[in-house]
């Protein structure tokens, strides 16, 4: 079946059809972090839901090159390298490292090219070159190079093309040279920033003068130089819409002529209990924050898949709390297949499958091929987990126990394909503090060398630390108690 996806280009949901003949590959750019601070769970919220567009395309075959950037210079980062003291590369290399550890803490599958705005400022040179000789862009006399928004329609393009905008409103030969302003405000826009003493170091020559990029132009150049003129799928949260998606498009068009991007998905925003995040409101959260308070980056991702991205989500702590309840059950029938199917082969082709794995196939694809619709998805996932029910899959229910192996292969074979959308894992060693795993295994390597008073002793500190061990007949497995 056909996915179906809402474009914002044209507010209507279509076939998703890539752009290359083949029908196989498709380009992927979701806007990265601005690398100023730790990514809020607002943040991640956009960032998980990128990463089940891409699950979920390559679910369906398509080999996907995903890229996201990192926007390593705009004006927050620049405003805080000067109150910190610090340079430019040590400020935002602390913040990159931390995002990326927690993409991975989220099960987020790490974007093939991650390309940093500052190693790609010949090439924003360039596209800001080719704008000012077609007489789109202009230097004007602050020194600042600015996108000219009423030559660009003068060539016949479409600025406000994701959102209607009102150029009644629009003074024209206006300026605006923050990265981020207001639909009211609509006016040139900086491509380059001409130096001025608050920038200190964080500057690069260039044949318009000494200065450095504006953001917008930042995600042309590199999505266009890793994807192609025009490419595929395009993500951010909704708030990306304008002017950062709108300016864009603005640019990459007019130094191109060509369709810059084919579909363009939003997010909605994430709310905590209702109210926008703000660090004053005391309802901002990080997910290291979430991570000291005892959850795990692998709840916080089964909580945000939950939502369709298109809906505004309220994020609560009691709502995060409850997925426990909801990921022990998904995990206590994909252990027990585990322990049931052992290392018994299977053939795909021949061995016997199930009814409830093929409605489980079949509806968890309608659903998502609906445009993403995750909760009959995760409806289609809680019908499979209740119809796989421990105590009976134990009983067997008379089965002989090389089929009941094979049933439970059978079955785990089709959770990891499901799972390969989810990113949920198995209950992850992730889930398991590094102290905890370290005292595990030198209690097992204890074990081998026959030193079972100490392995004791060390069964004896896991479980003051609240882990208890059991070992079994494929090695010793750690509980939390
Ligand atoms: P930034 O690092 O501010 O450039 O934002 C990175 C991504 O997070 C962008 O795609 C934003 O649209 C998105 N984003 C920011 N705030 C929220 C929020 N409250 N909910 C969902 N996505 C958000
Ligand atoms: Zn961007």
């Amino acid at each position: 079946m056909a996915l179906k996806l809402f474009n914002t280009l044209t507010r209507s949901i279509q076939d998703f059809a890539p752009l290359d003949a083949t029908g196989k590959t498709v380009g992927m750019y979701c806007c990265g972090p601005t690398v100023y601070d730790f990514a809020h769970i607002g943040n991640w919220r956009t960032f998980v839901f990128a990463d089940l567009v891409r699950r979920y395309l390559e679910f369906k075959g398509y080999a996907v090159l995903h890229v996201m950037n990192i926007t390593d210079v705009e004006d927050k980062i620049i405003k805080r390298v000067r109150e910190n003291k610090t340079t430019l590369r040590e400020f935002t290399g602390k913040y990159e490292a931390a995002f990326l550890d927690d993409l991975r803490a989220l099960g987020c599958l790490e974007p093939h090219h991650k390309p940093r705005a500052t190693e790609y400022i010949a090439e924003i040179i360039a596209l800001i070159e080719k704008l000012i000789a077609r007489g789109i862009a202009y230097q004007a006399q602050d020194g600042s190079v600015y996108f000219s928004i009423i030559k660009y329609q003068g060539c016949g393009c479409n600025y406000g093309q994701l959102l209607k905008l009102n150029f009644d409103e629009m003074r024209a030969g206006e300026r605006v040279a923050s990265d981020e302003y207001e639909k009211e405000s609509i006016a040139d826009f900086a491509l380059w920033k001409a130096r001025v003493p608050d920038d200190g170091d964080v500057f690069w020559p260039s044949p318009f003068g000494e200065g450095r990029p504006g953001w917008h132009i930042e995600c042309s150049a590199m999505s266009m130089k890793v994807l192609g003129e025009s490419f595929d799928l395009h993500l951010g949260g909704e708030d990306l819409k304008f002017p950062h998606h709108e300016d864009e498009i603005a640019q990459s068009e007019g130094a191109t002529g060509k369709p810059f991007v084919k579909h363009w998905l939003h997010g909605a925003h994430l709310l905590v209990e209702g109210k926008k995040m703000s660090k004053s409101l005391g309802n901002y959260f990080t997910l290291r924050d979430l991570m000291a308070k005892g959850f795990t980056g692998r709840e916080v991702r089964f909580l945000l898949l939950k939502a369709h991205y298109r809906d505004t989500f309220n994020f609560t702590l009691e709502g995060l709390q409850g997925v426990r309840a909801e990921l022990a059950r998904i995990d206590e029938t994909i252990t027990t297949l585990r322990e049931i199917a052992g290392n018994t082969p299977l053939d795909l082709n021949k061995d016997y499958d199930s009814k409830h794995n093929v409605v489980l196939m079949a509806d968890f694809e309608k659903a998502l091929d609906s445009d993403l619709n995750v909760s009959a998805a995760w409806a289609s996932v809680h019908q499979w987990i209740r119809n796989h029910n421990p105590v009976d899959m134990r009983i067997g229910k008379g089965l002989n126990p090389d089929f009941a192996a094979k049933t439970a292969a059978r079955s785990l074979a089709t959770w990891e394909h499901v799972d390969q959308v989810l990113g949920l894992g198995g209950r992850p060693l992730e889930d398991v503090p590094a102290e905890i795993m370290v005292l595990a295994n030198d209690r097992q390597k204890c074990r081998e060398t026959k030193d079972f008073k100490h392995a004791d002793t060390l069964r004896k500190l896991l479980l003051e630390k609240g882990w208890s061990v059991e070992d079994s007949p494929k090695g010793p497995k750690l509980k939390k108690l």
